[in-house]
């Protein structure tokens, strides 16, 4: 068997969020993806695997969609490059960001374009910092996030994110940055919490972080509509509004980081209409090319745009932009997806399919004694094992009973993401799963945990 390719990559490729040293043991199955269409990818060695996680829940159309392709290589043909700073755009990066706004939340204003969400989620801060320094508050600069929120791997936004693994080592946080509950229900600590009870002490916990450190030192409040990396966790009823009451009484801006939920995930366009938010700053990235190429925006909404605007008028061009902001290939790839995504009716397509699949995870594992919890909203899915379901007590991490799950299921030709924190089993396919396909994932799933746990 020729294995140059695999040498190659253990000799030289740097693998992003990898176990390093295990890779370098060849301890890690080395897999080279070559072809994929629909949900399905198959790699070198002649696999075929069904992607119930859509790369990194990023191929929201799926794969092998020609009117993406064609339109890249349109692009790439026409007009490979030019940049779109001091007033420069091309029909693509035009055309697109009237697109966005047409679907986005109520009271949005303009898109800024950067290449990923980790980028989009600096520019967030840096244009929250840039709005509180033209307002005269030079002192109102912290950003609140939750604990398992996931908002990047950037200086700030790896601060940002609320995992251990993302800061560890890195001498992160930054200054500036502050953690607050997250609303994940599953893993309250007094099992005879009600939900609203839950919400209410997430809201007190909010309140008393506001109150010490002030609410005159606090710029805004990042989330994801439904937790993702952090454990796929749609929100408690009520937890956005009474989150968001907090933040208007106290002038603190509300980032929606929409890298996920953006373009259709939950089963509606965006997660803050979804779940009642009103953002003034939301984060799109993944879903709004379905990853046929990079590209990332901030939605900038009208009460920030008023005062940015003038900011320039005080200080000159704003001192922020990336050579591939508002890229035109990203672009052709944003637009040609989103309109396959209304030609097809996706969105609609990925609430009905969720539902579905979830009835299927219900139905094939829903009395096991390990499973725990099943959850999900549209096309965001978890399974949560558990130790015991009556005291609903957690496996010991060491026994890395969930990514064994994960590899079982994988062995049986499906993917699933074994989440980073806790024994959770992802699923976050693209929008054109069939019905046989989700009975086909819940099947094997069970399988699976049955091989591991019994
Ligand atoms: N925000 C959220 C909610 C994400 O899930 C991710 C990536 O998974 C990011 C931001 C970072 O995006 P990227 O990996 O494109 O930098």
């Amino acid at each position: 068997k020729n294995t140059q390719l695999e040498d190659w990559d253990r000799e030289n490729f740097f693998h992003p969020s990898t176990h390093l040293a295990e890779f370098a043991r060849g301890n890690l199955a080395q897999r080279v993806i070559t072809t994929a269409s629909g949900c399905h990818i198959e790699d070198s060695a002649g696999n075929r695997l069904l992607d119930g996680f859509a790369g990194l829940y990023c191929v929201n159309v799926g794969y092998g969609r020609p009117e993406i392709a064609d339109a890249i290589a349109a692009q790439a043909r026409e007009l490979a490059y030019y940049h779109a700073y001091v007033g420069h755009g091309t029909e693509a990066s035009i055309t697109l960001s009237k697109m966005i706004l047409d679907r986005a939340p109520e009271g949005m204003s303009k898109v800024y374009f950067g290449l990923g969400g980790s980028d989009a989620n600096e520019t967030n801060v840096k244009l929250v910092w840039y709005y509180n320094n033209i307002r005269g508050l030079p002192e109102k600069k912290k950003i609140i996030s939750r604990w398992r929120g996931y908002h990047g791997s950037g200086l700030m936004t790896g601060s940002l994110t609320g995992l251990e693994a993302f800061q560890k080592k890195f001498d992160l946080p930054l200054d500036r940055v502050l953690h607050t509950d997250a609303p994940y229900y599953f893993r309250r600590k007094d099992l005879d919490q009600s939900e609203a009870d839950f919400v209410a002490q997430c809201v007190a916990s909010l309140e008393e972080l506001i109150a010490r450190e002030g609410a005159d030192t606090i710029a805004a409040f990042i989330g994801e509509p439904a937790l993702g990396t952090g454990g796929l966790v749609p929100p408690p009823a009520g937890y956005w509004p009474a989150i968001q009451e907090v933040l208007d009484r106290h002038d603190i801006l509300l980032i929606a980081d929409e890298v996920v939920t953006g373009f259709g995930r939950l089963g509606s366009m965006f997660g803050s209409d979804h779940y009642g938010m009103r953002p003034d700053l939301i984060t799109i990235a993944k879903g709004l090319t379905s990853a046929y190429a990079p590209l990332s925006g901030s939605i900038v909404g009208d009460k920030m745009w008023k005062v940015l605007e003038q900011g320039t008028d005080e200080n000159g061009p704003i001192g922020h932009g990336w050579t591939y902001s508002a890229h035109p290939i990203g672009a052709a790839a944003g637009v040609a997806n989103l309109k396959l995504i209304d030609e097809l009716d996706l969105v609609s397509t990925a609430g009905k399919v969720g539902a579905y699949l979830k009835g299927a995870l219900n139905d094939a594992l829903g009395d096991h004694a390990n499973v725990g919890d099943i959850r999900g909203e549209g096309l965001l899915c978890a399974v949560e094992l558990v130790e015991d379901r009556d005291s609903r007590s957690f496996f010991d991490p060491k026994k890395g009973v969930g990514a064994a799950v994960n590899a079982a299921l994988l062995s049986r030709g499906v993917i699933s993401r074994a989440m980073p924190q806790g024994d959770i089993l992802g699923f976050a396919p693209p929008f054109c799963l069939s019905e046989s396909e989700a009975d086909e994932i819940a099947g094997k799933l069970a399988e699976a945990v049955r091989e591991v746990l019994g």
